[in-house]
């Protein structure tokens, strides 16, 4: 049973995020055609790609310096709205988690979701605007729930991930009513929505690193 992620965990994290939105950079940004302008893929492989320079350049130590230095990072080189986004998220992640080299369950989950809350006090979505809430706000209602159920940490991130999935596939059907998929009004249902899509991603990896550091 694991206890924590540490600093090389978090790494680890970013590492896999990365990759994986760079593999799926073509099916993002076909979502994002869709109902958007056909960026997501692009700008968060660009994202995630100027990320691991600047920590490959020299990662911090502690886990806040980390997260804020991502969220920094995506703040800069990511366009439209994903990129203030994903920044907040990383940057209230960061603030949450303070100058630590691992997080235990009740730190991760506290860290989230103040990143949870950065996302919704920049983007005021919320629960159906057809968002990355949609996938974020489950996923860390079911860390919190797998945690306080006794959960170890490993089975409380799989736990969000499998929730973030399952958001983001219940954005299918929805009407957009926030970015510029509410544009589309009706004819954004029938979409998944490519932010939640990322997010998903991101919880995934999440849980992979987890899995993978206690082993
Ligand atoms: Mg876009």
């Amino acid at each position: 049973m694991m206890a924590s992620v540490d600093t090389a965990a978090l790494l680890d994290w970013i590492h896999r995020f990365r990759d994986v939105v760079t593999e799926k950079r073509d099916w993002l940004t076909e979502l994002d055609s869709a109902i958007g302008d056909a960026d997501h893929g692009a700008n968060m492989a660009r994202g995630m790609d100027a990320v691991v320079a600047k920590l490959d350049a020299g990662a911090p130590a502690t886990a806040d310096e980390l997260l804020k230095t991502v969220g920094m990072t995506l703040v800069s080189s990511v366009g439209g709205a994903s990129g203030p986004l994903y920044g907040t998220l990383f940057l209230r992640m960061g603030m949450s988690a303070g100058p630590v080299t691992e997080l235990d369950a009740t730190a991760l989950a506290a860290s989230l979701r103040a990143g949870l809350d950065g996302i919704v006090a920049r983007g005021k979505a919320e629960a159906g605007d057809k968002t990355m809430f949609d996938a974020m706000a489950p996923a860390v209602d079911a860390l919190d729930a797998a945690i306080a159920g006794g959960a170890d940490l490993v089975a409380a991130t799989e736990a969000a991930a499998q929730a973030a999935a399952a958001g983001r596939d219940a954005t299918l059907p929805l009407v957009a009513r926030k970015g510029r998929a509410s544009y589309l009004g009706e004819r954004s249902a029938g979409h998944l929505d490519p932010g939640s899509a990322s997010t998903t991603l991101l919880l995934e990896t999440l849980a992979q690193a987890t899995a993978d550091s206690s082993r």
